[in-house]
C-alpha cells in the first residue's frame, strides 16, 4: 500500500473514535431486553431515521422535536408510538415527558452543540440508563463522553468511512471491527481461491488469518475442515488483524 494510502487506511481504521469499550459491555445487557422503549429527541433526518426503523421492528418509541412541524410530520407519518413537542434543555419538560422512564434515549441532535450536550446531561442526571448520542465533530463526541453519553456515534464519519472501504475493497461485504486492530471481515472469495481447499491454501500459514466460516451460496458452515473447497463468488469469514485482511488478494 503506498504511504499515504497507508497512513489513512490506519488512521481511519485503527483509531475508530466511536464504539464501546470493553470495560462498559455491562450496560449492554440492557440493550439486549425485548421490551425496551426508546424515546428519540431531535427529529431530523437521522432522529426520522432511528425512529421509523424501532417502529418498524415493533418497539415502542416517543419521538420529540422543538420544532412542532417535525413532531406532527412523524405522527403523520406514522414513524413513532407518539410524538411530543419539547425542548430536552428543560429538565421539566423532559420528566414532564416521561423521558426519564424510557430505558434507552438517543439524543439525535447533531448540529446543535448547546442543546446536544445540555441533554445528555439532562438525561443522564435523571437516571437514564442507556443513553446514545450523535456527534458532529470529534470534540463534540469527547463532549458527550464527558457529560455521560453510553454510546457516541459519528454518522457522518462511519458512513464516509464504509464508502472508502466499499469502493477501494468491494470484495468486503461486511466488517466487524473487534478493536483497534484486529476485525472479522465477511469477503467475496477470490478468483485465485477457486475450487481449492484451505489445506492447500494455508490461510493461516501465509496470511496470519483465521477462516471461520465459508459460504457455499446459500448457508454458511462455521469451523470448515481443512479439506473444504472455496469457491469465487461465494463469501467467507476470517477473523485476524487488519493488516494481514489487506494482504488478502481481494
Ligand atoms: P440530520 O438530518 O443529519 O439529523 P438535522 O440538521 O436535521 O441533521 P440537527 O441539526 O442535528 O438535525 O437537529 C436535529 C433536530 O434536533 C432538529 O430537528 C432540531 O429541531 C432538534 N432540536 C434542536 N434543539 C433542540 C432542543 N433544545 N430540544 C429538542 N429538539 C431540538
Amino acid at each position: 500500500m503506498e504511504s499515504h494510502r497507508k497512513e489513512n487506511y490506519d488512521r481511519h481504521h485503527h483509531k475508530k473514535p466511536w464504539g464501546i469499550s470493553l470495560p462498559s459491555l455491562n450496560f449492554l445487557d440492557t440493550l439486549r431486553r425485548d421490551n425496551r422503549q426508546f424515546a428519540v429527541i431531535g427529529l431530523g433526518r437521522f432522529g426520522r431515521a432511528v425512529c421509523a426503523t424501532l417502529h418498524k421492528l415493533g418497539y415502542d418509541v416517543m419521538g420529540t422535536d422543538i420544532d412542532e412541524r417535525l413532531v406532527a410530520q412523524v405522527i403523520t407519518d406514522k414513524i413513532a408510538s407518539t410524538a411530543i413537542q419539547l425542548d430536552s434543555t428543560k429538565p421539566i419538560a423532559l420528566k414532564e415527558a416521561g423521558i426519564f422512564e424510557f430505558d434507552t434515549v438517543i439524543v439525535a441532535i447533531g448540529n446543535f452543540i448547546e442543546e446536544s450536550i445540555i441533554t445528555t446531561l439532562n438525561v443522564k442526571e435523571f437516571g437514564v440508563n442507556c443513553v446514545v448520542a450523535k456527534a458532529s465533530t470529534e470534540i463534540h463526541g469527547k463532549l458527550l463522553k464527558r457529560v455521560g453519553a453510553d454510546i457516541v456515534v459519528f454518522p457522518e464519519y462511519e458512513a464516509g468511512c464504509d464508502l472508502a472501504y466499499t469502493l477501494t475493497k468491494p470484495a468486503i461485504l461486511e466488517r466487524f471491527d473487534l478493536d483497534e486492530e484486529n476485525s472479522i471481515v465477511e469477503i467475496r472469495i477470490p478468483e485465485e481461491f477457486d475450487n481449492k481447499s484451505l489445506a492447500e491454501l494455508q490461510i493461516r500459514a501465509r496470511f496470519g488469518l483465521n477462516v471461520i466460516a465459508i459460504g457455499d451460496g446459500d448457508k454458511y458452515k462455521i469451523n470448515p475442515s481443512p479439506l473444504d473447497r472455496l469457491h469465487k463468488n461465494c463469501a467467507m469469514v476470517v477473523m485476524g488483524s487488519n493488516r494481514d485482511i489487506q494482504r488478502l488478494p481481494i
